[in-house]
């Protein structure tokens, strides 16, 4: 079992919006974070993580929680498992009531076998050579952990001397087993390159075969440490830079990366041997850098940059593409002492959309009519997958580069899509409701004041987020919901005082009319009621005296 101060610890040691930002695309708003709720289809953002309260709530669909909460619903798992995925995201140390578990184990191997693979480098003298003809310099190579691994037997024998029981290094990706139940090493004769998750902590490797494999790449396969379709190689490294900087440099691999980090590009990152996909967004997100695509000029980088563009293009992000012209790859140019173009080349990053733009056009041969018009519809899928205002900025660029009227696009016809503000979700709510409940929220100590005038009968559809805060559980999703909406002010004691008479007096009022049309109501009843509201209540109310609620009155 975990221990419960660890638990909390790691609690205290992480932040919501960097937890959940890495799986959804959040938006600042306010004092809080917007996004499309993962839990519920939709396209106007009703998803809400508060920084300050630490929670999460969706006002579409009700879902919220805590940090934790998200991690097991997200990867629908349990919560001790959630609690070691979060500590292992954090690169934090779980402690165990007895024994241990598979996480903390898996982390042990990888940094067992890190150890070993970065020393691997130094008794191989082919894959030195091979680092320095591609100009790596040796503080690079320790900055990035850049290591060796010789033939498979050695990995066995080494874990084995180590004590590592073989399925452990199965788990966290180091050996596989073959269809003959036997193990094997994942990776051997190949440079390796430690892969960190964003927070820092070792997760996988990737490894380059220096003896002329067909793989030339291959990387840990997906385990409960590793998501590859996430990450992105540097990252960690790179982090405070891109925050800083607010640029991040994607390019194609390992060796571009280290070379970036060697010339001074220290925002550069790389997908992990995959393209760039949507699962990439919420990570690049972070800190809301401009997106540099750094790619090859030769087919394949070109295909890849065009599809990387599309996707940031279409979900607003900001950035450009650069491809490295005559087959070079960045590494190339630098390592050749050209730094000083790489640099301008990445000043003059050809924005992402007109990028985009170009190269549907490019792909058709525009002077026949007929090619020309499947430029056209390709183009015009493409603007359409942009927000509404981003495709009228960029119609008139299409049309240029097509030589088209921009009326063809249909500019401005899409005015229905215009995102609603996420407020208007609120305006069929009682805000005066809202207030007094979210200020009882926030100042408990007001709850003893005016309980006893408040019954569950006045307070309607609110009436169960009362019961939820009088019994001091915040897990209500109404009550969460109250807790992280901004819109909604937390007023002062004499303001609660007022708001209170004012909710009190139409109540009441309500009530008294109610009485009088009810037909099932007795003779004496009715006058019961009038009397008590016309001559007691109502009288007090205006001079500001809260009325203690007596359930009598209820018809
Ligand atoms: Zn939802």
């Amino acid at each position: 079992m975990i221990e419960q101060s660890s638990i909390e610890s790691l609690k205290s040691s992480m932040d919501i919006v960097d937890v959940v930002g890495n799986y959804i695309e959040l938006k600042k708003a306010g004092a809080n974070y917007k996004a499309n709720c993962p839990f519920h289809g939709e396209k106007t953002p009703s998803f809400v993580v508060s920084p300050s309260k630490q929670i999460y709530h969706c006002f579409g669909c009700g879902v919220g929680g805590d940090a934790i909460k998200f991690v097991m619903e997200t990867e629908h798992i349990n919560y001790p498992e959630a609690i070691e995925k979060l500590a292992s995201m954090y690169n934090f140390s779980l402690h165990y009531t007895q024994g241990s578990s598979d996480y903390s184990e898996a982390k042990r191997v990888l940094e067992v076998t890190q150890k070993w693979y970065s020393h691997g480098l130094s008794q191989s003298p082919v894959s030195q050579e091979y680092l320095r003809g591609r100009a790596i310099a040796q503080h690079s190579i320790e900055e990035f952990g850049v290591g060796f691994v010789p033939d498979g037997q050695q990995v066995m024998d080494y874990l084995q001397s180590q004590h590592i029981p073989l399925p452990q290094a199965v788990e966290a990706g180091v050996l596989a087993r073959g269809e003959d139940d036997r193990y094997y090493a994942r990776l051997s004769q190949r440079i390796t390159f430690p892969i960190y998750s964003p927070n820092g902590a070792l997760v996988g490797f990737g490894g380059r075969t220096i003896s002329n494999h067909p793989a030339k790449y291959i990387n840990s396969p997906q385990t409960k440490l590793f998501n590859k379709s996430r990450l992105l190689y540097g990252y960690h490294r790179a982090k405070e830079r891109i925050y800083k900087q607010k640029e991040i440099i994607i390019c194609e691999g390992y060796l571009d990366v280290i070379m970036f980090h060697q010339a001074g590009f220290r925002t550069a990152v790389a997908t992990l041997g995959t393209a760039l996909t949507e699962e990439h967004l919420p990570l690049l997100r972070k800190g809301e850098p401009k997106v540099i695509l750094a790619y090859d000029g030769d087919k394949a980088g070109v295909a890849a940059a065009l599809k990387a563009a599309k996707i940031l293009g279409s979900h607003g992000f900001e950035g450009g593409v650069v491809l490295f012209p005559g087959g070079q790859d960045p590494a190339d140019l630098i390592a050749a002492g050209e730094s000083e173009r790489v640099a301008a080349l990445l000043r003059e990053a050809a924005p992402l959309i007109p990028f985009v733009l170009e190269h549907i056009a490019a792909a058709y041969d525009t002077a026949n009519p007929n090619q020309k018009e499947l430029a056209f519809g390709e183009m015009k899928t493409y603007l359409s997958s942009l927000s509404p205002i981003v495709k009228d900025a960029y119609t008139p660029t299409a049309a240029t580069i097509l030589g088209v009227s921009a009326a063809l696009f249909g500019a401005g016809r899409d005015n229905s899509q215009v995102k609603r503000e996420f407020a208007e979700h609120e305006t069929k709510e009682d805000p005066e409701w809202q207030s007094i409940l979210k200020t009882l929220i926030e100042t408990p100590s007001l709850i003893d004041d005016v309980m006893d005038v408040l019954s569950d009968d006045m307070l309607g559809a609110y009436a169960p987020l009362l019961g939820s805060i009088v019994g001091n559980d915040m897990t209500h999703p109404g009550v969460m919901g109250l807790s992280v909406n901004a819109q909604i002010p937390v007023l002062t004691q004499e303001e609660l005082r007022r708001a209170l008479l004012k909710q009190l007096e139409i109540y009441y009022l309500r009530k008294f009319k109610q009485a009088l049309a009810d037909k099932n109501l007795s003779f004496e009843k009715k006058v019961y009621i009038r009397n008590k509201i016309q001559k007691d209540i109502i009288p007090k109310l205006k001079r500001g005296e809260l009325v203690p609620y007596e359930s009598n009155i209820i018809i």
